[in-house]
């Protein structure tokens, strides 16, 4: 019997999803694309879910063999959504033990309330919250049966503290949370956990264009990397998309089997301390 203190498996394995079925949404590229990869390593079978076909479809081409697939995918059409849940539960059978809710977008810079388009905040909350809860809705579907899942969102540092994106954006990300924990409340009685992934910047399509005025193209990387930790807390660390993805392969992992309805912030401290203290 395992006393306090000790566990049942007392160390970690080197693969940790070992025998596990996934499935990423936006996972042809970004962050998306690194959660993949991790997994992958860790020994998942993986659908990658995405409308880009021809990026999805490379990356499913570059990793190969039988235990990747590629299923077209816009979280904002529940057919869709409740199609590539089927294709992989019959393609793996019947099961899908992880769901990341990755896909998502920051829409129009605009910051000025009064020249916000409402269709734009309109457009990001249907990707961004509806896309989530689809997920979340279809991959209930087969999880509560088998007893067992992880659902992980992937959130932002928006999601706790205004400024850090359009209004849209902000208010999507705080609603991930919601999500999060309202779906975590309902499922944990059916082994199913819940969370949420909060990263601040890190090199993707989507957030290098927030790079300051006049970067040149060829030091994007470079310029981006130092702007965001010129304003980070954490020194000297090059957060990347695999950083994340690191969070949620813990959170995806049975190593987080007591873990739900979290809101995980990946920020190097970013959100919580003073940074007037640097
Ligand atoms: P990205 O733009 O690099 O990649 C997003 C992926 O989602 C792309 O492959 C895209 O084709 C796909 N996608 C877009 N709309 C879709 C839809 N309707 N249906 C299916 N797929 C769709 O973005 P990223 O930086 O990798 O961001 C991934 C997630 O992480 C997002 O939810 C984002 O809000 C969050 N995030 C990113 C950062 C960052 O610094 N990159 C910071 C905080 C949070």
């Amino acid at each position: 019997m395992a006393t306090a203190g000790s566990s049942s498996s007392s160390s970690t394995p080197a693969k940790r999803l070992e025998g596990k079925v996934a499935l990423v949404t936006g996972g042809a590229t970004g962050i998306g694309e690194a959660i993949v990869r991790l997994f992958r390593e860790h020994g998942a079978k993986v659908c990658i879910a995405d409308i880009n076909d021809d990026a999805g479809q490379q990356l499913r081409d570059a990793l190969g063999g039988d235990d990747v697939m590629f299923v077209h995918c816009d979280v904002t059409a529940e057919e869709d959504v409740s199609r590539a849940v089927d294709a992989v539960a019959e393609r793996f059978g019947g099961a899908l033990d992880i769901m990341v809710n990755n896909a998502g977008i920051t829409g129009d810079k605009v910051t000025d309330i009064r020249n916000v388009d409402a269709g734009e905040v309109r457009r990001v909350l249907d990707i961004n919250v509806h896309g989530v809860f689809l997920g979340m809705k279809h991959a209930a579907r087969v999880m509560i049966p088998r007893k067992s899942g992880s659902i992980v969102s992937l959130a932002s540092v928006a999601s706790v503290i205004g400024g850090m994106g359009p209004h849209g954006y902000t208010a999507s990300k705080h609603a991930v949370v919601g999500l999060t924990k309202s779906v975590a409340a309902e499922l944990g009685r059916h082994g199913v956990r819940v969370n949420c992934v909060s990263p601040y910047a890190v090199p993707t399509a989507m957030s290098m264009p927030h790079l300051p005025q006049g970067a040149r193209a060829d030091d994007a990387l470079k310029d981006f990397l130092n702007f965001v930790g010129g304003v980070a807390n954490l020194k000297g660390v090059d957060a990347m998309p695999k950083d994340i993805a690191e969070a949620v392969l813990y959170l995806a992992s049975d190593e987080a089997r007591y873990v739900s309805a979290l809101n995980l912030v990946v920020d190097g401290g970013f959100t919580s301390v003073n940074l007037n203290l640097r």
